[in-house]
């Protein structure tokens, strides 16, 4: 049975290949199309919760990102016949009020297991029922289905490789879902001119994002770069057949797949990258490199079935593991100076500098720049949590909070886990190029000396024209002595 008037919602889906709900309800005699600008998601709010703080919910990269994609997509549903209605306002608002006016019979959307989406989705959902509007959910942002994983995902295990095997052996990715070459007709009282205007990035108190031309890509919003970028990546430049050996790279484009912002607005399915690494095995090689793209999606997903288990507790200051053994400081100027990158150890402020700037870092710079903050600080995580929420283009709350808890000691791992700085400083970046790219100030210096400034002599500062404390911060804190403590 096909629906009369059918209204797609769209969140954090912003694609129109392989995508379940849009599919659905393309048999309908009408279709709307409808995303919800939703005040909750920009401007400071509080974290929540005991020991709370303020942060800034979406800052400049994603919030363009976001605006690039909104547009992409209604540019996509235009050429498919029909068009994207864009609304400010509450989705239990918005929707129920839009339902009403034209009758719509049944709203499709996608679900997230994450608190804050969760939570929207239940104001929706009654509001749309009390409303006597049928609604139909859809699960699409994983590369495993939830309901194709071995077990519930209230039975998964907490650690990852145990969850790895089990699914590698016991699950499979589902086919995409067809793109539809074209979709019904809008509803008849809705016309094009009543699809509203995209807010620009200062109606929604956002600045817009410092343009630098260091950054790794330009990270274009919107379903056609991400695809573009998927084709790029694999298949015009060849860097699936290395990414194994290129991953923990640092400068340029290609040492990783870059993949992550589109795939947390939904503007590339992860089983379409899925369907691209299996063509690419079958046409021109299969090894461990592309393997691993495959590994690492699997840790999005681990993280993202993680959220669904544990819910709201992964937000906590104790963590999955409720651990109140770790004493937390709060100091607003140390946070800051992490923050801004000007903590005077050179391979953390230029990974926090490159945040800033471009909205993105690589898993190497994520890892150091978070465990020298949780571990060599022990400033409380959640903070350098939510400031990653704030400026990643990528952002995404399984992978961020998941990742942070699990490198604070408070999530899925039972070790504690820190890393030795200037040790992966000079592993990673050798000649120090990733450094003086974002540190100009430390140019002159050769690559030991630029990842250790604080070994500088009076009489090497004058040498090579770096004075410490004045062109560059002195560190602020011991690193060594900030280790014994972990030890
Ligand atoms: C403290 C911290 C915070 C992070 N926050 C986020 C976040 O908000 N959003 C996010 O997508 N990733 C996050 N990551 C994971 C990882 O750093 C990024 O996914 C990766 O750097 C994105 O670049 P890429 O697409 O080129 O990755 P690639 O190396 O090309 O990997 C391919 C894809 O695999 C997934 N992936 C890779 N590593 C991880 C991982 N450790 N956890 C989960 N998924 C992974 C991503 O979807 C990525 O796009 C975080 C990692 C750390 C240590």
């Amino acid at each position: 049975m096909t629906d009369a008037r059918a209204l797609v919602w769209f969140r954090r889906d912003l694609r129109v290949h392989d995508n379940e709900a849009l599919s659905k309800a393309a048999t309908a005699d009408s279709l709307l199309s409808v995303y919800c600008v939703d005040p909750r998601e920009y401007g400071p709010r509080e974290y929540g919760g005991a020991d709370s703080f303020r942060f800034e919910k979406t800052g400049p990269h994603r919030t363009r990102f976001r605006l690039d994609s909104l547009s992409d997509l209604r540019e996509s549903l235009r050429e498919r016949g029909s068009d994207l209605l864009v609304r400010r306002g509450r989705p239990e608002t918005v929707l129920p009020d839009l339902a009403e006016t034209l009758g719509v019979d049944t709203v499709y959307f996608h679900t997230w297991p994450t608190p804050e989406e969760m939570t929207v989705e239940a104001a929706v959902k009654s509001a749309l029922r009390a409303a006597d509007v049928d609604l139909r959910r859809f699960w699409g942002h994983s590369l495993y289905h939830v309901n194709d994983l071995p077990t519930s995902y209230r039975e998964i295990p907490d650690t990852y490789t145990p969850f790895r095997k089990s699914v590698e052996s016991d699950a499979s990715v589902r086919p995409t879902f067809e793109t539809p070459s074209s979709l019904p007709p809008l509803p008849d009282a809705v016309s094009e001119s009543e699809a509203g205007t995209l807010p620009t990035p200062s109606e929604l108190g956002v600045d817009g994002p410092p343009d630098d031309e260091r950054a790794v890509l330009d990270f274009e919003g919107g379903e056609t770069a991400g695809l573009q970028r998927l084709d790029e990546y694999v298949w015009e430049r060849d860097c699936l057949r290395e990414y194994k050996e290129t991953r923990n790279g640092m400068v340029g484009a290609d040492y990783s797949s870059k993949f992550s912002a589109w795939l947390n607005e939904g503007c590339l399915s992860p089983r379409r990258v899925h369907e691209e690494v299996k063509r690419y095995e079958d046409e021109r090689i299969s090894n461990d490199s592309t393997y691993w793209l495959l590994f690492e999606l699997l840790w999005r997903d681990f993280f993202q079935f993680q959220l669904a288990k544990h819910g709201g507790q992964f937000f906590t200051r104790e963590g999955i593991r409720e651990r109140d053994d770790i004493e937390w400081r709060d100091d607003e100027t140390q946070f800051e100076r992490w923050a801004e990158g000007e903590t005077g150890i050179p391979f953390v402020d230029a990974n926090m500098r490159e945040l800033n700037r471009s909205g993105y870092m690589s898993n190497r710079g994520r890892q150091n720049a978070a465990s020298f903050l949780v571990n060599n600080l022990r400033l409380d995580w959640r903070r350098g949590a939510a400031y990653f929420e704030t400026q990643l283009v990528d952002y995404d709350p399984c992978s961020n909070y998941g990742n942070w808890a699990y490198i604070a000691g408070v999530g899925n791992d039972s070790r504690d886990r820190y890393f030795n700085i200037v040790k992966q400083a000079k592993q990673y970046d050798g000649d120090a190029e990733y450094i003086k790219r974002w540190l100009p100030e430390l140019e002159s210096l050769p690559p030991a000396k630029a990842h250790e400034p604080w070994t500088l002599s009076a009489d090497e500062q004058r040498e090579f024209g770096v004075e410490l404390g004045v062109d560059y911060p002195q560190p602020m804190v011991e690193l060594e002595a900030s280790y014994e403590k972990l030890r």
